[in-house]
Formats: structure tokens, C-alpha cells, sequence
């Protein structure tokens, strides 16, 4: 199997287009190896009634495939860890991505912050997995986990982290990047997610700079 250049641990269907799109697409375009790890199929989202609650998460792994398609993502893993209870099954989920460590023997890794971006508790188990197989791999990745250069706004959600406390740990950028470049692939990539449209829309009212500037908080050496 082909080493890959750029590996990302994600939490649901969507992440990878809304959190890093942008890198991922300009390291396709440069010819890199991009793999994507999302460990749940994002059942727990809305249908808006395009289809039942139990064909959703079939639903969503076929809008990732597009999207993942559309930002020449490489591979697409996807798992099927329950979304909105990541945080019971983290021992699951860390054997999960040191697998894919081991085959994929990433040169640069790329996961969620502490945080989880905006408090959401799969995104900060999603954190905690990427740690712990991190921690017990014995390569040595680049390491980044994804971060926002503007403030979190959003108001209190039941089960997610305090907003304030969101934006109180929200890491510094120590990469800050433009990606204009790809902003036509980040938003056919996000046309995909059909079923996601009341998340998309609220991403684009409240975030709108996040579409063509992805920033990134280096961690280790
Ligand atoms: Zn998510």
C-alpha cells in the first residue's frame, strides 16, 4: 500500500469539507497521498425528509464519497461508530485509527482540537482517539489539529461543550492558510450534503472567512 502524505480523523460525514477541505484539496492537487478516517456515518443528523432515519447514514456515506470526490480525496474510510456516542466506544475508535496509522504510515496527520471546534462531544472524543492512536504509534507524523482564526459565537447546544468554554480553548493558528484556490471544489463538495443542508447554511451565515482561510495549531515537533 502507498504511504500516505496527508491523513485526517474525523468524526462525521461533513467534517473533512467544512474543517480542511481546502488543505485537503491543494494536497490532492499537488499530487499527495489523502486519506480520510471518519469514524461514525452521521445517523444521528437531520433528513429533512430526503429519506427515512434508517437510510441516513447510508445516505451520508454517499454524500461523503461525492464530496470526498469532488476535493480528490484519495480514500475515504468510513466506520460506523454511533454518531452522538462516540465518546462510549473511544477504545473501538483508537484501535480503529491506529490500524489505519499502520497501514497508511501517514507523513503528516491532521485531527480535531481538544475543543472539538464548536464543543461537539463526537468531535472532541474524535479528539481524544486521534491522541491516544497517535500516542501509541510509532511513527513520528506532523501533527495538526484543526483550529478557527475567528471566534466561536454560536450559542449553547444540550450535550455540548459551554460556548464559552469553546472559545476559551480555542487553539492559537500556527498555520494559517488561504485557500481560494479551492474554494470551487470546497463548495461542490459541500453541495453534496443534501441531507446536512440546515448545517451547511448555518456554517456559511456564521463562518463565511472559514471558506477560503483553514487555520491549523501544530502540535510536537
Ligand atoms: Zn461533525
Amino acid at each position: 500500500m502507498k504511504r500516505a502524505d496527508l491523513l485526517v480523523i474525523l468524526a462525521h460525514p461533513d467534517d473533512e469539507t467544512l474543517h480542511c477541505g481546502g488543505l485537503l484539496h491543494r494536497a490532492a492537487r499537488n499530487g499527495e497521498v489523502t486519506v480520510t478516517v471518519t469514524l461514525t456515518r452521521g445517523g444521528a443528523g437531520r433528513t429533512l425528509g430526503m429519506c427515512t432515519t434508517g437510510e441516513l447514514p447510508s445516505v451520508r456515506e454517499q454524500e461523503l464519497r461525492r464530496a470526498a470526490e469532488a476535493l480528490g480525496i484519495g480514500c475515504a474510510e468510513v466506520h460506523d461508530l454511533p454518531d452522538g456516542g462516540l465518546s462510549a466506544h473511544e477504545e473501538t475508535g483508537t484501535a480503529l485509527i491506529s490500524d489505519a496509522l499502520r497501514r497508511w504510515r501517514p507523513r503528516r496527520v491532521v485531527g480535531f482540537p481538544p475543543n472539538g471546534m464548536n464543543g461537539h462531544p463526537d468531535h472532541r472524543a474524535a479528539h481524544r482517539i486521534a491522541v491516544a492512536a497517535l500516542r501509541a504509534y510509532d511513527g513520528h507524523p506532523q501533527v495538526l489539529l484543526m483550529t478557527s482564526a475567528v471566534p466561536y459565537t454560536e450559542p449553547a447546544r444540550p450535550g455540548f461543550m459551554d460556548p464559552e468554554q469553546v472559545e476559551a480553548e480555542r487553539l492559537s493558528p500556527t498555520l494559517s492558510m488561504q485557500v481560494s484556490d479551492s474554494l470551487a471544489a470546497k463548495l461542490r463538495a459541500m453541495g453534496h450534503y443534501e441531507t446536512q443542508a440546515r448545517s451547511v447554511a448555518k456554517f456559511l451565515r456564521l463562518y463565511p472567512e472559514r471558506f477560503y482561510s483553514e487555520a491549523f495549531h501544530q502540535i510536537g515537533g
